[in-house]
């Protein structure tokens, strides 16, 4: 197979972390007889550096022609004091709108080797996290008629949350789809006791999931999913939901792992395009030191490679790759003192090897 990528490195660590993932692909390529080419295109701080703005015409024309998209992250104190329309986050919301990227996947895993880490409990803990949260990323409250007005006197302000059957469906079934090739299992979390909008996601909800007779469908209120991520992770394997709760749903549950430098994402569009990028931002106080861990970013180059690509045993070789790595090798962040503790290109070298030689 031969794929073209899109490489928007930004700013701070964004750039050293994509190398790390981009030595894996080319690995991943070597062993299983791919060919991955690379375009880099500018984003964020470095493209208002050089462009003048942070999301110039040919990086998403550049996006648009390649089968997929992978990002470092974008921002930093330099660019702080700009107008919000000039900022490098304006970047990152404009590519996402201009490619429609409507699903975004955070996949909340804990290596056993990183347990140590995470705040839940060891005997809750023990019994394995491993779920992914399927968030609506383009309809909702956030994208709803906003206004302010004065009433009486008082200052009073609106947000309409408006959901259509077309929104809600091709999200379900990006959900039911994924269900389908992990556990099996599905949650839609909504507010159906008082919301109107969350009413038509559960009914779209039973009606999709009819055509998914052997996936398990439960469904439950935002409030109650925000307590059984903490007291019982293990139960869950997909989430879906809409735009709002799964933005605070998907924070929640990033913290479970307790490192920010192991989680990926992705955020999909029609006939599974995709961009893929690791939650953590652009951590401008490690830029340059060789301490960022490059994991979330290869993560998610795992995730391009099986989502994207359709190639799953590679994506579970990459991953398997990161857990035997993870057991002998650490970066600064999820160093104890009993590993060898290396730089980001060691960690990179220290997968790509693993992947090549298992
Ligand atoms: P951050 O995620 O960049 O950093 C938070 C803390 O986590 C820092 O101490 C950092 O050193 C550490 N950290 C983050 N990633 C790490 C990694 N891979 N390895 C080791 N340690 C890591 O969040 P922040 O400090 O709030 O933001 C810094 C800049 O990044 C800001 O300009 C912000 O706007 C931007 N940002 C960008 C994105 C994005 O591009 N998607 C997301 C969040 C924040």
């Amino acid at each position: 197979m031969k794929m073209n990528i899109a490489l928007l490195k930004g700013d701070g660590i964004g750039p050293e972390i994509i190398n790390e993932a981009v030595k894996v692909l080319n690995a991943v390529g070597k062993k299983f007889g791919h060919t991955f080419e690379y375009t880099d295109l500018p984003i964020g701080g470095y493209a208002i550096d050089n462009y003048g703005l942070p999301l110039p015409d040919e990086t998403v024309a550049g996006c648009k022609a390649a089968d997929a998209v992978m990002l470092g992250a974008v921002g930093g104190p330099k660019w702080d004091a700009m107008p919000p329309e000039k900022r490098p986050e304006k970047g990152l919301l404009g590519i996402r709108k201009a490619l429609s990227l409507y699903a975004n996947l955070r996949p909340v895993k804990l290596f056993p080797p990183l347990a140590f880490a995470s705040p839940i409990r060891a005997d809750i803990r023990d019994k394995g996290i491993d779920l992914v949260i399927v968030r609506e990323l383009t309809g909702g409250i956030y994208f709803g008629k906003k206004s302010e007005s004065v009433s009486g006197g008082r200052a009073v302000a609106l947000d309409e949350c408006v959901y259509s059957e077309e929104e809600i469906d091709r999200l379900l079934k990006v959900g039911f789809e994924l269900a389908g090739s992990r556990g099996k299992k599905i949650c839609l979390v909504d507010k159906a006791n008082v919301l109107k909008t969350s009413a038509l996601w559960r009914k779209r909800f039973y009606e999709i999931g009819g055509n998914y007779p052997d996936i398990e469908k439960s469904v439950m209120l935002v409030d109650n999913a925000a307590m059984q991520l903490v007291r019982a992770p293990y139960a869950f394997d997909v989430i879906v939901t809409e735009n709002m709760f799964g933005d605070i749903l998907s924070d929640e549950a990033a913290v479970l792992t307790g490192s920010i430098g192991l989680i990926p994402s992705a955020s999909l569009g029609e006939g599974g395009f995709g961009l893929y990028e690791p939650i953590h931002g652009s951590a401008p106080d490690i830029a340059g030191t060789g301490k960022a861990n490059p994991v979330a970013t290869i993560l998610s180059a795992a995730m391009m490679t099986g989502t994207t690509f359709g190639l799953k045993a590679e994506a579970k070789a990459v991953e398997n790759a990161v857990a035997a790595a993870l057991t002998k090798y650490r970066t600064a962040d999820v160093y104890t003192g009993a590993e060898k503790l290396v730089s980001t290109s060691e960690m990179g070298d220290a997968v790509a090897a693993l992947l090549e030689n298992n």
